[in-house]
């Protein structure tokens, strides 16, 4: 076996690692960054499968990690693009309630505007009517946030990408992690024996087996949820002028069915947040063993025995959402113009890197980074964690990097 030796070793070429992997090099200059990356390429995962928004940070509990990384993130995601002539749509959200009794979750997102300084305007029906025609609130009010904006994900991914490859990072790509040796900090890959200072973990849906290896993370384990999304026909004709989301369930970590505008002004519908049956289950049965369907299947069925969180509502709203009839019942709560012949099929999905926590059994909402000797992991690197991929790999890099 060869020997290769690097003073940062990433594990996972998407947003997160890249972004860290870049401010690494940035504060230690004459250092050696190395990223591996499973694929052929970075961006197949996540970051190159959402939907490109750039997130005001208007949900978070204002103690949150994400809270502390959004709205900062946005902005220096929507600076970033501009700087580098990428595509960058500033289009604003218009946030709805689907229920009379949502109401008071639009006075709890206005207040959480307020306390995470994001500017959000209060719509009452005649305002709504102008700014949005098509969307439907149930108590007729709604917040309008101009703030976000859109991207090309793959777009931000690749030119980060070329900024870590400028800087001298080598991103090896298409290996397969081996033996992890996390006490002498040496590990294989694809044949090759490489040994490092720190590593980073920022493998996405596989972040918390990556973590085991290396002992850290045991409390989490992934239970992915997909995001299926469906193209709104042009000739359908509505009049779509802004973002639509309806007010989420702020117990859950998903955002609801929503109107996302990308950059070529194509409108997608979605995405949803069904349970998918492997970590990388696109399409199908594709990317699904059986060791972890039967895990994922028993971590569902002790969900929904447990009842926690809203988890029965949120199985039942969401998983009847793999059948187009029910995802178009859904999607017309929020426009009701809208027809099923209006949704046209799309081969969009995302799967979400959602932890559980064993201990407690509830939903990760929050970002969440462990330590153990020589490494730092990256678990749950859900929504937002493209939108707050800057400051959050400075803050992993404060807190959690010994420099
Ligand atoms: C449907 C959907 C919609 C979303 N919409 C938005 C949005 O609008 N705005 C927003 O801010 N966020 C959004 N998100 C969240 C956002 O996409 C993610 O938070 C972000 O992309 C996470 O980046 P990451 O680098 O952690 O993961 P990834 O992009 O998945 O990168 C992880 C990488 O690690 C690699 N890897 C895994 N295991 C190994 C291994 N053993 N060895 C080497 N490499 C490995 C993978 O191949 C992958 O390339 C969305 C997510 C989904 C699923």
């Amino acid at each position: 076996m060869t020997g290769r030796t690097a003073d940062f070793l990433i594990i996972g070429a998407g947003i997160v690692g890249l972004t860290i992997a870049v401010e690494l090099k940035r504060r230690n200059p004459g250092s050696k960054v190395v990223v591996l990356e499973k694929e052929r390429r970075p961006g197949l995962h996540s970051s190159g499968r959402n939907s490109g928004v750039l997130h005001s940070g208007i949900y978070y509990p204002p103690s949150s990690l994400k809270a502390r990384v959004c709205g900062q993130g946005a902005r220096e995601m929507a600076r970033y693009c501009e700087e580098r002539g990428l595509p960058l749509l500033r289009i604003g959200k218009v946030l709805v309630p689907l229920r009379p009794e949502d109401g008071p979750q639009l006075d709890l997102l206005e207040a959480r505007a307020g306390q995470n300084g994001v500017e959000a305007e209060r719509l009452d029906r005649a305002r709504l009517r102008d700014a949005e025609p098509e969307a439907r609130s149930a108590t007729g009010e709604a917040l309008l946030v101009r703030q976000t904006s859109v991207v090309s994900s793959s777009d931000v991914l690749e030119s980060v990408a070329g900024d870590a490859r400028g800087a001298g990072i080598e991103i090896l790509c298409e290996g397969a992690l081996g033996l992890v040796d996390a006490e002498r900090r040496r590990l294989d890959w694809g044949g090759e024996s490489i040994s490092y200072g720190h590593a980073v973990n920022a493998a996405g849906l596989h972040a918390d087996s990556v973590a085991h290896r290396f002992g850290a993370g045991r409390a989490y384990t992934l239970l992915p949820f997909k995001g299926i999304y469906w193209k709104l026909d042009p000739v359908a004709g509505l009049d779509i002028r802004h973002l639509i989301y309806p007010v989420p369930d702020l117990r859950v970590p998903f955002l609801g069915v929503h109107t996302t505008t990308a950059i070529d002004g194509t409108i997608y519908v979605g995405p949803t947040a069904v349970p998918a049956f492997g970590r990388e289950n696109y399409r199908g049965m594709e990317g699904v063993t059986p060791g972890e369907l039967l895990r994922i299947g028993g971590l569902l069925v002790r969900q929904l025995a447990s009842g926690r969180d809203g988890f029965r509502r949120l199985a039942w709203q969401e998983g009847r959402r793999y059948f187009r009839r029910w995802f178009v019942h859904g999607a017309q709560a929020l426009l009701p113009r809208l027809r099923p012949e209006h949704l046209l099929p799309c081969t969009k999905v995302g799967i979400r890197s959602q932890m559980l926590d064993r201990r407690s059994g509830a939903l990760v909402t929050d970002f969440l980074i462990e330590s153990a000797p020589g490494s730092t992991h990256v678990l749950n690197a859900i929504s937002p964690a493209f939108t707050s991929a800057f400051p959050f790999a400075r803050h992993v890099c404060d807190e959690h990097i010994p420099s």
